[in-house]
């Protein structure tokens, strides 16, 4: 791929001035090849980037593309971030300008490392790390890369000791990834998520489909067998097929009559040694544990590796116990299945936090889910309205404005030996930069109690 683009002569394009697009910018100029770098935005971090890629050797443009120039590129490299439909990676297209992702160019660029590919709607970080923690104990060395943290052209710029990557990719990344070969490929589940930025839920899927596509020489499948979508997906791809399942027998699943994790027949660990919430929880350890089968991590040493993973943040993160209630962040639950998972996973009573920009799924099936055990939700954001009109009827439904009197609202309604749980199913941007920073108000109000 680099000795073809060189050959051309011709400029090869990156778009997105984040850590992804600079990390493949950076692998095409220590190969000597010709680089325009671009990004619709601006701002101190983008023009950083492009200061440090003009330094490199690259031509970079902030708050714009050069779409003409674009048009002329012998390939055009597109950032996770950026997502299909984006005009720049449409003119490329119809500019016939062949289109890669920034994963291809760290693929390329890699010194022989193994890929387990990680994605599905939910569940992929969490999985992502879970692989390469459950490799790391076994003593065979692993890293977690992409949309996780340092991208794939990252790592490859500055490759460790590494045997495997943990690759988490998100379906936008999938889109465009032509070059990129799994030896391990794993879907964690597909649920309607992100349906305000893909046309169709079948669009969505098609991307999560690509996946299938992009198997090596033997490729490995690991795909939820309780997922009647991701089956049918599957199905068809050539390699061998693992199956992980919480609801019946397969290569790993969760025997509920002995409350074990079973990988491979064997019993590796009682489910309460998982320190995990939620069988959500359980489902994304099965599927990492068969990853890490495919290693050649035997069964025996899973354990070690499954009872010291720890919470991520954000992802049903216990952060303080105040007054006999325990605080839960779920901040990262941005849609309705997440949140649903979250609710199912909760062993005492709680207080449930919904609210936020509304991505366009309804919240009424929330409610079996909660039921019985649910004290009351606060309802809070610009979906506030959404969520009372859906769950108004079946729960107690309490309003509350601004976030501080969202936590005020749940610390008065919760009772000892409940939980508070920030499970939002909504995005945080009308209120927040993100959903971290949602994450990061709610621990400092819980450690401020
Ligand atoms: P992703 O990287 O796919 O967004 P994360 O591991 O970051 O997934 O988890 C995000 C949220 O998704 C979690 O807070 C949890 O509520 C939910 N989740 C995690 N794993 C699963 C799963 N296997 N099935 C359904 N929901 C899940």
């Amino acid at each position: 791929m680099f000795d073809r683009w060189r050959a051309t002569g011709r400029e090869v394009a990156v778009l997105g001035l984040a850590r992804s697009g600079e990390a493949a910018a950076l692998v095409l100029r220590e190969r000597g090849i010709p680089v325009y770098a671009s990004d619709a935005g601006t701002g101190s971090e983008v023009e950083a980037c492009a200061a440090r890629l003009r330094a490199a050797g690259a031509v970079a443009d902030t708050g714009g593309h050069d779409l003409v120039r674009l048009g002329r590129a012998a390939a055009v490299v597109v950032s996770p971030g950026v997502p299909p439909e984006a005009p720049a990676v449409v003119a490329a297209h119809a500019a016939g300008v062949e289109v890669v992702a920034e994963v291809d160019v760290g693929y390329a660029a890699l010194t022989g490392q193994r890929i387990a590919g990680i994605t599905g709607t939910n569940g992929k970080t969490t999985t992502t790390a879970l692989v390469a923690h459950l490799l790391a104990s076994a003593g065979v060395p692993a890293a977690p890369v992409g949309n996780i943290g340092r991208a794939l052209a990252e790592y490859a710029r500055a490759p460790g000791p590494e045997r495997w990557l943990a690759l988490e990719l998100s379906s936008f990344q999938l889109h465009d990834v032509h070059h990129l070969r799994v030896d391990v490929g794993l879907v964690t589940n597909l649920a309607p998520d992100h349906l305000d930025r893909y046309p169709s839920l079948a669009a969505y899927q098609a991307d999560k489909a690509r996946l299938f596509e992009r198997g090596g020489a033997a490729p490995v499948w690991i795909t939820n067998a309780d997922d009647a979508a991701v089956q049918e997906l599957a199905a068809a791809a050539p390699g061998a097929h693992r199956r992980f399942s919480l609801a019946a027998v397969a290569d790993a699943w969760y025997d509920r009559d002995r409350d074990a994790l079973v990988v491979d027949g064997a019993a590796v660990l009682p489910r309460a040694e998982l320190p995990l919430l939620g069988d959500h929880n359980v489902a994304n350890a099965l599927a990492a544990s068969l990853a890490a089968r495919v290693a050649g991590v035997p069964s025996a040493a899973l354990a070690d590796g499954l009872r010291t993973f720890r919470p991520m943040k954000h992802r049903l993160e216990p952060v303080g116990e105040v007054g006999g209630v325990l605080w839960i962040n779920d901040s990262k639950a941005t849609n309705v299945a997440s949140t649903e998972m979250a609710v199912r996973g909760m062993t005492r009573p709680f207080v449930l936090l919904l609210g936020g920009r509304h991505k366009g799924e309804p919240y009424a099936r929330l409610a079996a889910a909660a039921a019985g055990r649910c004290r009351a939700v606060v309802a809070y954001g610009e979906a506030g309205d959404l969520v009372e009109a859906d769950l108004g009827p079946l729960l107690h439904v309490v309003r509350a404005g601004p976030f501080a009197e969202v936590i005020e609202t749940a610390r008065r309604l919760a009772r000892p030996g409940d939980a508070v749980l920030l499970s939002p199913a909504c995005s945080s941007y009308d209120q927040f930069r993100n959903y971290e920073e949602r994450g990061a108000t709610f621990r400092a109000a819980v450690e401020a109690m």
